[in-house]
């Protein structure tokens, strides 16, 4: 299944794209696609549901906005320098373990939403990242029963300030967390519908300029090891964001570096999981 949610900001409402590719808004099912809906094997039951109810749900109409494909989360962990190239490009060692950091949820926006550039930023980067999205409570999970936890993936742009993460001091969530850094989307597609997530292309274009093309093939560290990983630390939550890393081709990486102005377009993609476009805009 595809899950989408659509509508204004705030008042988004779920939706699914139905096997005969038909967008139809499911609010009659009782629940967005909260902690809760993961929690209580709501994917499931919505695919239960829609058997009985598919018709009679109205359609989404062509040129809705999307929202972000999950309601907000209870936290955004990211994965720091999964691709060897992109650790290579910002000068950084290949790490020995994953690198972590979180991600403000008030980044989360839809797939199409402005790209507002903060104030005083000048040094605004696009990060293509596949994201997954967890099914239910993951603590101390053993690599083997990994893949169990995940309700499934979606297209993840993670929008970085390079001068707020990195010449600020302290930690990288100064430069990830914005409002607007985090356009999650379109849908969520749930894991039985993507055969291998190890093996998805993903790219992304500034005006129309090729930046990022990889393949998840180049993780350093996969799915399941990443959510025994985390899982050690702390406890993923029904609904949790894992952003698994960006590949080469960061505005960093560019000699000279290139960065983000009003205006741009910024356009990108993951095989299977959906294209996303903003439009780079000065903050208010
Ligand atoms: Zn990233």
């Amino acid at each position: 299944m595809k899950l989408f949610r659509f509508g204004k900001e705030g008042q988004e409402k779920p939706g699914v794209i139905l096997s005969s590719g038909r967008s139809v808004d499911v609010s009659g099912f009782g629940s967005d696609y909260t902690e809760k809906f993961f929690t209580e094997d709501g994917i499931s039951k919505l695919k239960k549901w829609l058997e009985q109810h598919a018709d009679s749900c109205p359609e989404v109409k062509w040129g809705e906005r999307f929202g972000s494909c999950i309601a907000r989360p209870s936290k955004i962990i990211c994965v720091g320098l999964n691709y060897a190239k992109h650790a290579a490009e910002s000068g950084a060692e290949i790490p020995k373990e994953p690198i972590l950091f979180f991600k403000s949820t008030t980044a989360l926006c839809g797939p199409n939403d402005n790209l507002i550039i903060p104030r005083n930023s000048h040094k605004t980067d696009w990060e293509v990242e596949l994201a997954v999205v967890i099914g239910k409570k993951a603590t101390y999970v053993e690599f083997e029963n990994a893949m169990d936890f995940v309700a499934g993936y979606c297209t993840h742009n993670d929008y970085s300030e390079r001068e707020f993460q990195l010449e600020r001091g302290g930690q990288w969530v100064k430069g990830k967390s914005a409002d607007s850094f985090a356009p999650l989307g379109p849908w969520l597609v749930t894991k039985d519908e993507i055969a291998d997530p190890h093996k998805l292309r993903l790219w992304l274009d500034v005006n129309g300029q090729h930046m990022q093309d990889s393949t998840t093939a180049d993780f350093i560290f996969n799915i399941p090891f990443l959510i025994s990983y985390i899982s050690k630390f702390m406890t993923l939550l029904p609904g949790d964001v894992i952003s698994t890393g960006t590949p080469s081709g960061v505005g960093l990486g560019l000699k000279p570096p290139k960065y983000l102005v009003p205006g741009d377009i910024i356009r990108l993609g993951i095989d299977g999981l959906g294209e996303q476009q903003q439009v780079a805009i000065k903050a208010p």
